[in-house]
């Protein structure tokens, strides 16, 4: 693909996640026919929801119906609210030492009294299907990923689903959280992009945004990224998920606008959403295949 230079308004192509996440479900569906067919177990995650925060009960039941469509195993754990860290810590060391088990999510936000990164460098990374454990982020930054960061990762599929070639592009990204932001600039850097990341400190972000050829908007506010700061022909990844007082889900740019200007544009709901879903799947089919591998060799 190209960059235009001038600023005559066009339509952008909206990148359906959702389409693309079915096709990624379909083939590992069917790699884990395969398995069953040749006397192999299918994967078994399982997922931990402290609590009943709606939001995140929502994002399990996504996770679950997920597994159930690809025929992956899920084993739901609903400790209450109060549970104390080291209750939390002692399931998952459980869970780590359970060979049936084969990925561990932790849904977040997690209560006040656990920390939780104490609880995320507890899971084992051969089944940190989140991607999210130091071990896993380091293979990441010294370009020897193994288990990915769900988001970061789908972003990159995504892209590539839709044709958009990455290496040389500048690319900016709104937003460095551990489990989003920076995965994500350490993926654009893999795939060859020059990465800018910007944060709450930055000064300028329109500055930074205007210049990008690749946008990925992760800071969770709701129209931060003005249509206007799009360059021409630019890429558009909305990575935000934040509900109005309306009730209405919305990404962190302003879709309608940025959509005149952008070359490629993912809607929210229905872009990177579904996407991470689908990869959350993937990883989880792929942990037990390495420790599979693991263990033909020992
Ligand atoms: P977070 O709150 O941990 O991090 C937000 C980041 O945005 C921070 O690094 C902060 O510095 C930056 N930021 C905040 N305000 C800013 C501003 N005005 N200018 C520049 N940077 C600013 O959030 P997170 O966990 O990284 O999630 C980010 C968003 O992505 C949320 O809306 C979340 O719901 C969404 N999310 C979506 C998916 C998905 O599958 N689509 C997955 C995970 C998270």
């Amino acid at each position: 693909m190209s960059f235009r230079d001038d600023t005559t308004s066009m339509t952008a192509q909206i990148i359906d996640g959702k389409l693309i996440a079915n096709a990624l479900l379909d083939k590992i569906k069917s790699d884990i026919e395969l398995r069953l067919s040749t006397g192999k177990r299918a994967p078994c995650l399982a997922v931990i929801l402290v609590g009943d925060d709606a939001a995140s009960a929502i994002y399990v039941r996504n996770k679950r119906i997920a597994c159930e469509k690809v025929g992956i195993q899920s084993i739901a754990h609903n400790p209450p609210a109060n549970i104390s860290e080291i209750e939390l810590l002692s399931l998952i060391q459980t869970l780590n030492l359970d060979p049936t088990i084969d990925g561990i999510l932790v849904q977040s936000p997690l209560p006040s009294q656990i920390d939780e990164n104490a609880v995320l460098a507890l899971i084992d990374p051969a089944k940190d299907i989140d991607g999210f454990h130091p071990f896993n982020i380091g293979r990441l930054a010294v370009r020897q990923p193994t288990l990915r960061s769900c988001t970061p990762f789908g972003v990159i599929k995504m892209l590539q689903a839709a044709g958009v070639s990455l290496k040389g592009l500048d690319a900016v990204v709104v937003g460095v959280s551990n489990h989003v932001g920076r995965p994500m600039g350490l993926e654009l850097l893999l795939a060859g992009c020059t990465v800018t990341s910007c944060h709450r400190h930055t000064k300028d972000l329109a500055s930074h945004v205007r210049r990008a050829d690749l946008v990925v908007a992760a800071a969770g506010k709701a129209g931060l990224i003005q249509g206007e700061w799009i360059k021409p022909g630019a890429i558009v990844v909305d990575i935000g998920i934040n509900r109005l007082a309306s009730g209405k889900i919305t990404g962190d740019v302003d879709f309608e606008t940025a959509k005149q200007r952008a070359a490629f544009i993912t809607p929210v709901p229905g872009g990177v959403g579904p996407i991470t879903v689908a990869t959350l799947m993937e990883n989880t089919l792929k942990a037990l295949e390495m420790r599979e591998q693991i263990a033909s060799h020992t």
